[in-house]
This record gives C-alpha cells, sequence and structure tokens, in this order.
C-alpha cells in the first residue's frame, strides 16, 4: 500500500499483528501512515528511531469493571476505557464517549487521531481517549450519576492536571462531567479544576467550550471557502447528527450567512428549505433529549425516518455525526448533487472510499483531525484558565479559537504544500501533525 522501501507496509502489518480486530483503529492508523511516505525519505531519523512505530503503540492502556445499580435496584455492569497514546507534547487529552458501540479498538482510534489532533492545534497537549459501553438512552439522571460516579471510582488513580486531562465526547456532555468531577474532587479531596475541561462556566469551566468544536469547524470552512474565493453567504449547508457538534455548526454557519437546510439522529433526518430553528433544535434535543421527529413535527418540517442526509442537495456538507457514518454511495450522491466542501466535524465520519471519490471529483475535503480541532483547543484554553485562576469573557476566548482555527488551516495547507499535495489538506493534517510530536518524541529520547 505504502512504500518507502517497504518501511511503511511492515510498519502497518505490525499494527494490524499487534491489535487484532480493532478494524477502527486500523482503519485511523493506515490513513496517517499512507501521508507519512515523503516524511520518512526526506527525514530517516524517523525510521531510525522508531518514532513512527512507537507513535502507534499507546503509552498505557487501562480497562476497568464499572459496576452500578440502576433505579429498579439491578446491578448492571459496563467496561471502562483510558487508552494514553502519546504524552511527547503534553499531559494526556481527549474525551471520554459513553456509547455502547465503545470498545478497545474504538478509544485507540479517537486516542490515535487525538494526537495529530491536539498537535495540530500548537497547543501543549498529548494524546489520549477514554470511554465506556455504557449506553446513556433512556437513563434517568440518577443513573447517569450513578454511572459516572462509579467510572470515577476507577478513573480518578490515572488521571490529574499534569498527567491526563479527560473531557466529553459521544455521550459525554456537561452534565455527565459535573458527576465526573464531583467524584473525582470527593476522592481526592481536591478542588483540582484543571484534571477535566468541559466543566460548568461556574465552576471552572471556559466561556465558548460548548460551542468549540462546531463553531471551530465552521471557522475551518470558512478559510478554506476564502482560500477558494467564497464565502458562506447563500450557500446551502447539510449537517449531520444534532448533538453539540452539529448543532454548534449550525449556529455558525448560520451566523456567517449559509443555510443549514438538513440535520439528523440516529432514526433519520429532517429537511427544513427555511433553515433550522435553532431555539427549537437546543430545546428538543438539549433540553429535552427527544429524538429529531419531535423538531420535525413541530416546525412542520419534513421527517425522513431511516434514510440518508447525504441524499439532500448540498454545496457545503459537514459529518457530524459519528465514525464511518459516509461512505462512497453517499459521497458519490453528494458530488453528482454538486457538493464542493466537506469537513469532518465528527471523528473519521468519511470512510477511506468516501474521502477518495471527494479527492477524485476535486472536492474540497477537511479532515476531524483539522477541521474539529477547536473543541479540544478550547478545552487547552480552558486548562490555561484553571491554571492561573482566571476565567475570560466569550468575545476574548472565541477571538482565540478562530486564531486558534486560522493556524490549524494554514498550517495543513503550507504542509501540503512543502510536501509535494498543494490543496491536500488531509495530508497536510496528518503530515504537520506527525512532526511536531516527532520531534518532541526524538528530543525525549528513546521512552
Ligand atoms: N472529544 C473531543 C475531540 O474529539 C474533545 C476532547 C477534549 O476536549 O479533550 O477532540
Amino acid at each position: 500500500m505504502i512504500h518507502v522501501d517497504g518501511t511503511l507496509d511492515t510498519l502497518y502489518d505490525e499494527v494490524l499483528k499487534r491489535n487484532p480486530g480493532e478494524t477502527e483503529f486500523h482503519q485511523a492508523a493506515r490513513e496517517v501512515l499512507e501521508s507519512l511516505a515523503p516524511v520518512v525519505t526526506k527525514h530517516p531519523e524517523y525510521v531510525d528511531a522508531a518514532v513512527i512505530r512507537r507513535v502507534c503503540e499507546p503509552e498505557r492502556q487501562i480497562i476497568f469493571r464499572v459496576p452500578w445499580q440502576d433505579d429498579s435496584g439491578a446491578v448492571q455492569l459496563n467496561r471502562g476505557f483510558r487508552v494514553e497514546f502519546n504524552s511527547a507534547l503534553g499531559p494526556y487529552k481527549g474525551g471520554l464517549r459513553f456509547h455502547p458501540s465503545v470498545y478497545l479498538g474504538i478509544v485507540k482510534f479517537l486516542g490515535f487521531e487525538q494526537i495529530f489532533k491536539n498537535s495540530l492545534t500548537g497547543l501543549p497537549i498529548g494524546g489520549g481517549k477514554g470511554g465506556s459501553d455504557f449506553d446513556p438512552k433512556g437513563r434517568s439522571d440518577g443513573e447517569i450519576m450513578r454511572f459516572c460516579q462509579s467510572f470515577m471510582t476507577e478513573l480518578y488513580r490515572h488521571i490529574g492536571e499534569y498527567t491526563d486531562v479527560p473531557a466529553g465526547d459521544i455521550g459525554v456532555g456537561g452534565r455527565e462531567i459535573g458527576y465526573l468531577f464531583g467524584q473525582y474532587k470527593r476522592i481526592t479531596n481536591r478542588y483540582e479544576s484543571g484534571v477535566l475541561t468541559g466543566k460548568g462556566i461556574t465552576w471552572g469551566g471556559s466561556q465558548v467550550r460548548t460551542e468549540a468544536t462546531g463553531y471551530g469547524t465552521v471557522y475551518f470552512l470558512d478559510e478554506m471557502l476564502k482560500t477558494g474565493g467564497q464565502s458562506f453567504d447563500g450557500k446551502r449547508v447539510v449537517v449531520s447528527g444534532s448533538g453539540n457538534v452539529a448543532v454548534y455548526a449550525t449556529e455558525k454557519v448560520e451566523q456567517l450567512g449559509g443555510t443549514v437546510v438538513a440535520c439528523s439522529d440516529s432514526s433519520g433526518y429532517v429537511v427544513d428549505e427555511k433553515g433550522i430553528d435553532l431555539s427549537l433544535l437546543k430545546d428538543v434535543k438539549e433540553i429535552r433529549r427527544e429524538r429529531i421527529s419531535a423538531y420535525a413535527e413541530e416546525r412542520g418540517a419534513i421527517y425522513v425516518p431511516g434514510g440518508s442526509v447525504w441524499d439532500v442537495p448540498c454545496d457545503i456538507a459537514i459529518p457530524c455525526a459519528t465514525q464511518n457514518e459516509l461512505d462512497a454511495d453517499a459521497a458519490d450522491r453528494l458530488i453528482k448533487n454538486g457538493t464542493s466542501y466537506v469537513a469532518e466535524g465528527a471523528n473519521m465520519p468519511c470512510t477511506p472510499e468516501a474521502v477518495r471519490l471527494f479527492s477524485d471529483a476535486g472536492v474540497s475535503f477537511a479532515p476531524g483531525k483539522a477541521a474539529n480541532a477547536g473543541g479540544v483547543a478550547t478545552s487547552a484554553l480552558e486548562m490555561q484558565q484553571n491554571a492561573s485562576r482566571d476565567s475570560w469573557s466569550f468575545d476574548y476566548t472565541e477571538d482565540r479559537l478562530a486564531d486558534i482555527m486560522r493556524g490549524v488551516h494554514d498550517r495543513c495547507l503550507e504542509t501540503a504544500d512543502e510536501y509535494g499535495s498543494p490543496g491536500d489538506y488531509a495530508t497536510g493534517a496528518n503530515i504537520a501533525g506527525f512532526i511536531r510530536v516527532a520531534n518532541a518524541m526524538l528530543a525525549q529520547g528513546v521512552i
């Protein structure tokens, strides 16, 4: 698949052998390794010091039992994970995902992506990820709290503001971070604000953290549009998902003059030609925690149960749901419908075949590790505020986020240019993200 004297092929074979059955991790590793051929040619020292080989092996992997009692008093059992992947640039940093699909392969793929994403932000954060196969759907507040407390009763011994700083991801938002932080504080008897990010604004959280992933993705897109001499003005946009990333991507698209005409959840999608009504969407999803069909009903919009949101024609597609949600068929339909920009708000939502089709068709494509880096970047800003016992205004924090996203965008393009793939954001992101980590690993010796 990838050459340079077979070195990268051999490394990929080793990833397959050492991590059997972890298909999402294989996919993420392959995608990065495929980009590194020109780096290996230019910098043989990364191979000599086994930097690429070491970067594919997590520094530490923690798997633990999470027992808890449901509202009926029955004992439930889940599995918890934290993969501390790479600490060359700073404490491990990355979210926790609570979803029934979570297993070691998902956590490793997310942790691996996180290394390069965090590096791309230019901030001092390493890469990690965690979570559980716990399914929060339909669970009461009390059940969520007891699960979070049990999860933290093991996790607390592995994390800390200088060690590993978790945050949210799918199924983990402000409510869960609150319960997790409370339990950490109780067990350790420390008000260690910087141990978790995504906290509430009144108790150590940062302005803009809730909005940051969605806003950041749209800032990134705005830079892509400007590079092509365009803007959001009058553009039709389709967003998949209706969670935190989708909601705030929609908000920023609308602020910048575009119209989001469709969004989705795991049971279907909504088409709303007038543009998604954000206050209703936030009410349905964030406050009432209902299905998106309730939005369609109350708004009088079209609801399509079970279909693919990528059937809806658009100029710009922003997949914000989950990994591998946009496959070759969907990419094909988007291309036929004239889509010219795709930016990943979620982690790895486009399959490798879809990405290939976009590239062949000249669709401008931004990978998640660049386009959705605004979330973790703002987490790093939250850590800065916690370390200095300060809190910044919304406008100041948003300016910092916008600045960081411009930096990520430019780093991708400049690196793609330098390594012979002009305009290829995916290659630029992988190489720029890798080089910063690799240089730190070289400097820190064989560890
Ligand atoms: N889960 C988010 C991501 O995929 C954010 C992680 C964080 O803020 O630490 O980047």
